[in-house]
């Protein structure tokens, strides 16, 4: 059998038979792909921890006649910080929900790969805000995707956005002015605050965010459109953000 390597990280695992797993990874050669790992479920399995999931590994897979194999695993760093904790669990289970519905079998996205790798190393820090990070993966994910809200001029009317309290509209994919923001029924509230933060991660400006304390009212506010703004264009609920919610209730 012809056989590859990739850098790949585990996105999704499903037993499968007796002792198999059925992984969806995403390599960064091959983009997303499936492939089975026989025996993985044995308790002297070698690959054991290798394959947890999020964990990131170089493989040798070979080719297969319908999935492809895992023919051998060297694990790269640890996600044990994940694992332990049920909030970062989730976060990281927003992650690759994202990443396995936005990105297309095989088709390798750089970015995208650094992108998932840098986030998970954040999440698995355990002196890091997991909420914090998330963010910024969702407005990192919503730029590669082309779907940057709009938060110089409103969408509405067109005008710059004053200093001021605004509204935020995935419906028309950006903040609104006071005015347009009373028409729209489907957003959220925004504080003044808030939309500098927005404005500071769609810039792009990974120094300056980090070193922000961010308190948890704004955190709400910017989750709130992030993941708005994300539903609406993947015209999907997200399960993972689901159970995020009700974490946070
Ligand atoms: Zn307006």
């Amino acid at each position: 059998m012809p056989t590859y390597q990739a850098d790949a990280i585990v996105l999704r695992r499903l037993d499968y038979g007796e002792a198999d797993r059925i992984l969806t990874l995403l390599t960064r050669e091959h983009g997303k792909l499936a492939a089975i790992a026989k025996g993985a479920r044995r308790a002297k399995a070698r690959s054991a921890g290798s394959l947890d999931l999020f964990a990131r590994s170089r493989m040798m897979l070979a080719k297969g006649r319908n999935l492809d194999v895992v023919a051998q695993v060297e694990r790269r760093g640890d996600v044990r910080h994940i694992s332990g904790d049920l909030q970062r669990t989730a976060y990281a289970c927003l992650v690759s929900e994202i990443v396995d519905k936005v990105l297309e079998d095989r088709h390798p996205v750089d970015e995208v790969f650094d992108l998932v790798v840098e986030t998970l190393d954040r999440l698995n820090a355990v002196d890091r805000s997991p909420r914090a990070d998330s963010a910024w993966f969702l407005m990192r994910i919503l730029d590669q995707l082309g779907y940057l809200p709009q938060l110089q001029d409103c969408p509405g009317c067109g005008q710059p956005l004053p200093e001021a309290s605004a509204w935020f509209s995935p419906l028309l994919g950006g903040v609104l002015c006071k005015a347009c923001g009373a028409h729209d029924q489907a957003g959220s509230a925004l504080s003044v605050n808030s939309l500098k933060v927005l404005r500071l991660m769609a810039a792009d400006d990974g120094e300056m965010y980090g070193r922000l304390r961010i308190t948890a009212e704004l955190l709400d506010e910017i989750e709130d459109a992030l993941e708005a703004q994300l539903e609406y264009h993947l015209d999907r609920r997200l399960k993972s953000l689901e159970f995020i919610r009700s974490l946070r209730h």
